[in-house]
């Protein structure tokens, strides 16, 4: 997020890196802590307000820095309940963000690149190739700004991007959802979804405990080759390697597998068999999600009869399986479906390679 004369976006500092700021500053990390509580607890962005800091910390605050959030061009409620927030960052750049109301639970969808380099054949946003790492700020940004108008009680970090390829932003924002001095959600409550980039998953494990998804979508290599193309890097084998050690670590809690149905593709029988096979000792949840057509797809969804027979092959083998509802489809705010809108500035090929280090 760019800020006006080069002052310091306070989105951008975790609560220790405001404590380490305010010493040199003369100022008791304490003040940190309120600080951290005005802005995201209380979503204020008006240094005046903050009426508990001295007036001159209030002072060298609005000399110095700001609390800057992504613009927001449009904001659309589908009626279903779900909203969609379309942001503007810098150099026509733009990132969605999708809040989804469920009963009791408000769950929000956030981005973490411009883009996407890994070019998932179901995924619209793949589609449209990456351009960019978003900030923290820019990430937490979008929960500053929901939370400001809903009730956000969980948080997935599923929309636009590969969040294990922005790593360091990320887990700082993630630290930040669940700061209890910020928006103080339990590890269970903040999710990471990934395609699958193994050396980051092992890197994640050793430094958060949130929660985990893997978009798994086929049950052996020549199909995931095909749909999520990141698997000619790093195949089931690792990938399910990793995800059984993250249930053996000490956060102890199931992996929940994305599994995309599309037709004719990865829908029959066989394809559930196969699947059985490879999660087999894994404690697993599965999340079948019916596929969301969007222009110039290859794919169409599998019709709901096999959609429901491919979950009970998988429930009578003992694995957690559920059909998630489809959200948001008259916002084009569902799963795979969020494209923002930004240049892509890398070719294909070369986007994979700086991305992920793919030959
Ligand atoms: S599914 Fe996720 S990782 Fe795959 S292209 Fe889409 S945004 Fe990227």
């Amino acid at each position: 997020v760019s800020t006006p004369e080069a002052k310091l976006n306070l989105l951008n500092y975790s609560r220790a890196e405001l404590a380490t700021l305010f010493k040199e500053w003369g100022e008791p990390a304490f003040r940190a802590d309120q600080l951290f509580q005005w802005i995201h607890q209380r979503g204020i962005a008006d240094f005046d307000e903050m009426t508990n800091l001295s007036k001159a910390l209030r002072a060298r605050l609005h000399d110095l820095a700001t609390v800057t959030v992504p613009e927001i061009i449009v904001d659309q409620k589908s009626t279903d309940g779900t909203r969609k927030w379309l942001f503007r960052l810098d150099c026509g750049n733009s990132i969605e963000t999708v809040f989804i109301p469920e009963g009791k639970r408000g769950t929000l969808c956030v981005s973490s690149q411009v883009g996407c380099a890994l070019n998932c054949r179901f995924c619209s946003t793949g589609a449209q190739g990456f351009n960019r790492n978003l900030s923290t700020a820019e990430i937490i940004g979008q929960v500053w700004l929901a939370a400001r108008e809903e009730q956000v009680t969980n948080v997935v970090m599923m929309g636009m991007g590969e969040p294990l390829l922005n790593f360091d932003n990320v887990v700082r924002a993630m630290d930040m959802m669940m700061d209890d001095f910020a928006y103080g959600l339990s590890k269970r409550r903040v999710t990471l979804s990934t395609a699958g980039v193994v050396p980051k998953m092992r890197d994640l494990m050793a430094v958060s405990s949130v929660s985990l998804a893997v978009s798994l979508h086929a049950p052996n290599d020549a199909l995931r080759d095909e749909i999520v193309p990141i698997n000619k890097k790093y195949n089931l084998k690792e990938l399910l390697g990793v995800c059984r050690d993250y249930f053996s670590n000490e956060s102890r809690r199931k992996v929940t597998f994305e599994y995309v149905m599309l037709d004719g593709v990865n829908d029959q029988p066989k394809h559930a068999r196969e699947l059985i096979t490879v999660l087999q000792g894994i404690p697993a949840k599965v999340n079948l999600i019916p596929f969301n057509p969007f222009p110039g797809a290859r794919y169409t969804c599998s019709p709901m009869e096999r959609i429901n027979a491919f979950r009970e092959h998988l429930i009578k083998a003992g694995l957690n399986t559920i059909v998630r509802k489809t959200r948001g489809d008259d916002i084009s705010a569902a799963c795979g479906q969020l494209v923002g809108d930004f240049k892509d500035r890398t070719k294909r090929s070369a986007r994979i390679k700086a991305a992920v280090g793919m030959e």
